[in-house]
């Protein structure tokens, strides 16, 4: 129990100190975060969702989610690194990951497969899906996230829910890169496009440091623990 509250402390500490020194630089970063306890056989695939022919959902303001998804990511593989863990970024530009297909509706089927393959050949892979919700009516805000069926991926879900919203976590349905990997994971819709307010702060660089404070410290307790 001891140790455990003091891995959490370490954890929490590591956050505040990673908010303080973002603009220090890489190297300042690199020796705290090397006197951390971690599992090094996990690695984080981070997939910001969409991306080039595929953009998502459009957001009250007009910025693609796919744009939403890609800052988030960045933002979420930095700190997960400076935890001292191994991730990878399923993309980190503008760009769809398909290898065949002409059509649009091939590439995107091509572009998904290829997100699967990453996760299901890394060993130690753990997936954080990041996307953004909307809806017809603007009144909905909250961050929502999705499972899938894959051992420890309800657990983790769970934990993440609590820590960032008070909805509940949903087993997902339809959702391809759900259904085709066989490693735990996790598909977090940060919050809704549609509602303005929400949609303002997803958009501010303050809310997603805060956001990615909350889903690297709940990843990190999930393998620790
Ligand atoms: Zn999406």
């Amino acid at each position: 129990m001891k140790r455990k509250l003091v891995l959490k402390l370490s954890y929490i500490l590591t956050i505040l100190l990673t908010l303080a020194l973002v603009k220090a630089g890489n190297r300042a970063v690199t020796v705290i975060s090397q006197g951390l306890p971690v599992h090094r056989e996990t690695c984080f695939i981070i997939d910001p969702g969409h991306g080039g022919v595929d953009g998502g959902a459009t957001s009250c303001t007009g910025k693609l989610e796919s744009a939403f998804n890609l800052e988030i990511g960045l933002r979420l593989d930095d700190l997960l690194r400076f935890l001292g863990y191994q991730t990878k970024m399923i993309r980190r530009e503008d760009i769809s990951v398909y290898t065949q297909g002409d059509t649009i509706a091939q590439k995107k089927l091509s572009d998904l497969k290829e997100r699967a393959r990453i996760c299901n050949e890394t060993p130690g892979a753990i997936l954080l899906s990041i996307h953004q919700n909307t809806f017809p009516d603007d009144r909905y805000s909250g961050a929502q996230v999705f499972y899938p069926a894959t051992e420890g991926s309800e657990e983790l879900a769970k934990l993440l829910q609590s820590n960032l919203s008070q909805r509940q976590a949903k087993k997902a349905q339809g959702v391809y890169l759900m259904e085709h990997i066989t490693c735990p994971g996790v598909l977090i819709e940060c919050g809704f496009l549609s509602n303005h307010q929400e949609e303002a702060k997803l958009r501010s660089p303050e809310y997603q440091k805060a956001l990615c404070c909350i889903i690297a410290a709940t990843a990190a307790e999930y393998v620790e623990d």
